[in-house]
């Protein structure tokens, strides 16, 4: 398509991006090291401040103080619209509207990204499980353009059961390409691929670190690194079917961590005798891994109680959390940091990374503190509208004016005043 640029921009925000990225990571880097003092030292320099910092309820009182009650009472207008439009758009994604005021109409509309690049992990494992998990989530949003990336084995290319799974799934586009390069050629839109929107997909460290360097001219789903997974069990526990649970999971790579925490040391001592031999017993790669992951990232926490042991789970937030233990009712209602949750024997991680329906693409390394896994909503954006009519909007120009003028904004108030003037001439607003 060719445009015709009346005006074209001579800079971007991205101008001057690499020079602003290496003072920010100074600042940060040195903030970390030298705590308090160094964040306070920096507020001195850059907005020569050198006050109290957390503020006190007496600091508050005294600021709240100095507010005109006009601008107070703007304020609580503009919360309580604020407020009320939160509370609407929370528990829906789904397109939805409001009066917010008589005439005055605010909505949200959630529209599906574009392009979708899926990245399906194939170094070490032909994970078919994550095209499954990838390009489904992706087609089922209703993205326009979907590809799927995963690296090619010499002479063979990409394995034929992710090139099937990718192609049933919906993927329109399937790139031989794995590591930076793939990942980059996604973004870029190399060899006639639409530029993506969002990278998805797990991958391992070189993966991972593209995306990050990347999140900002692209979307990402999350910085999904090795995976890591814990077993809570208590004295009830199979320590066979525990032991077996671990080593699945440590199975993954050498830096794939599995923790067991348990309120019971015979049952740990039990699963710690067992996962060797277990381990000894699978084929030549996965014992490997397998191997370096317990001997290098493994843990075994025995607990005083219950309550220790589900804080002491939530404090790892791990990327797949398992119960084997009685009362899973008050597991559920009592976990709160996981990417995926196993409740009780019957079910496993295994399960979940393959075939139950919830997705293996989860948060690792702490990040379940944050955020969930994949899913629909990953790749779909919610964005807002609002129209009003001419004498609804008079209230909200007025605050508005208002509140621009005391930030400052006078560009801003002015956009609110010429309405003013122009639908209620001769009128006096102050
Ligand atoms: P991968 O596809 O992520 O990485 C393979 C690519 O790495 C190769 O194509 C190559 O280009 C690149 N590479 C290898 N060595 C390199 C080097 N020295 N420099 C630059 N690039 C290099 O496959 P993988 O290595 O098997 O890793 C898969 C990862 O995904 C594992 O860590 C696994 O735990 C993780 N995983 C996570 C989840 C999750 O949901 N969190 C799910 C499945 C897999």
């Amino acid at each position: 398509m060719t445009r015709d640029y009346l005006k074209k921009a001579t800079l971007t925000a991205k101008s001057d991006a690499t020079q602003v990225h290496d003072t920010v990571k100074t600042i940060l880097a040195d903030i970390e090291a030298g705590g308090d003092a160094k964040a306070m030292e920096y507020a001195a320099k850059f907005d020569r401040y050198e006050g109290n910092v957390l503020l006190t309820a007496k600091e508050i009182e005294a600021a709240i103080a100095q507010v005109p009650e006009k601008l107070k009472a703007d304020i609580r207008f503009a919360h309580d619209n604020v407020r009320r439009f939160a509370e609407l758009q929370k528990g829906t994604t789904t397109d939805v509207e409001m009066e917010i005021a008589p005439g005055f109409i605010a909505g949200q509309k959630v529209i599906p990204i574009d392009a979708a690049g899926c990245y399906v992990p194939g170094g070490r494992y032909s994970h078919i499980a994550s095209a499954i998990m990838t390009v489904t989530t992706a087609k089922v949003a209703g993205c326009k353009h979907i590809t799927a990336c995963s690296p090619p084995r010499p002479d063979v290319g990409v394995a034929p059961a992710i090139v099937y799974a990718a192609h049933i799934c919906g993927a329109d586009k399937i790139l031989a390409m794995g590591g930076v390069q793939g990942v980059a050629a996604m973004t870029f839109g190399l060899f006639g691929l639409p530029k993506a929107n969002i990278l998805v997909g797990p991958g391992n460290q070189f993966v991972a670190e593209a995306k990050r360097i990347l999140f900002g001219r692209v979307g990402i789903d999350m910085i999904a690194g090795p995976t890591d997974s814990l077993i809570l069990a208590d004295k009830d526990a199979d320590p066979h079917i525990v032991a077996t649970d671990l080593v699945s999971q440590a199975e993954h790579g050498y830096n794939s961590p599995v923790w067991l925490v348990t309120d019971d040391r015979t049952l740990a001592e039990k699963v710690m005798t067992l996962v060797p031999k277990l381990i000894d017993d699978l084929p030549e790669l996965n014992r490997e891994n397998a191997y370096a992951a317990w001997r290098d990232y493994a843990e075994v926490i025995v607990c005083k109680d219950r309550e220790d042991m589900a804080a002491c789970s939530d404090e790892y937030a791990p990327e797949h959390l398992t119960v084997q233990a009685a009362d899973l009712d008050w597991w559920l209602n009592r976990l709160t940091c996981y990417g995926s949750l196993f409740l009780g024997e019957e079910t496993t991680v295994s399960y979940g990374d393959k075939a139950t329906g919830t997705n293996h693409v989860l948060p690792t390394s702490g990040a379940a503190s944050y955020t969930g896994g994949l899913s629909v909503h990953k790749y779909m954006k919610i964005v807002t509208w609002q129209r009003a009519t001419r004498d609804a909007s008079k209230a909200v120009a007025e605050a508005t004016a208002r509140i621009s003028r005391l930030e400052g904004m006078e560009g801003h108030a002015r956009a609110a005043d010429v309405r003013l003037a122009k639908y209620f001439p001769g009128e006096n607003f102050d």
